[in-house]
């Protein structure tokens, strides 16, 4: 989707800091980062919501939990333990309506989210 910020991201239309790339992900650096490490792993393809994905697209959910677990080792923040995010919607507070898995880690987190 053309105007939509994470696709021109993806494309290189807009500078981010990549710290994993497939052919069927990307995940960069948060602007805004929660902790020590926060990255975003998004599908290249645009899927809104994960409320959106299709049955198709089962396998790819997957991948980006798999992409999230191995990001974390990359960053040595595997063995303290992690928390991965995915903001869906109004009551989920997702401001960003491409999916993204959130990867926060390198502090302690408090449970439950506000
Ligand atoms: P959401 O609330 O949709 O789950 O999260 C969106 C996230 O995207 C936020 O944590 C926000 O800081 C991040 N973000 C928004 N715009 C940009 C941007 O232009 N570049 C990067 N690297 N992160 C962004
Ligand atoms: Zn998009």
């Amino acid at each position: 989707m053309s105007d939509c910020i994470f696709c021109q991201i993806i494309r290189g239309d807009i500078a981010s800091e990549a710290v994993y790339v497939d052919e069927r992900c990307y995940a960069f650096r948060d602007i805004d980062p929660q902790g020590p490490v926060h990255v975003l792993v998004c599908p290249r393809e645009h899927i809104a919501r994960v409320s959106d994905a299709q049955p198709t697209q089962e396998d790819l959910l997957g991948h980006l939990l798999w992409v999230a677990a191995e990001i974390a080792r990359q960053e040595r923040i595997s063995e303290g333990g992690y928390r991965l995010v995915i903001n869906c919607g109004v009551h989920g507070q997702q401001a960003v309506e491409h999916l993204h898995v959130h990867l926060i880690g390198g502090r302690q987190m408090a449970w439950p989210p506000g």
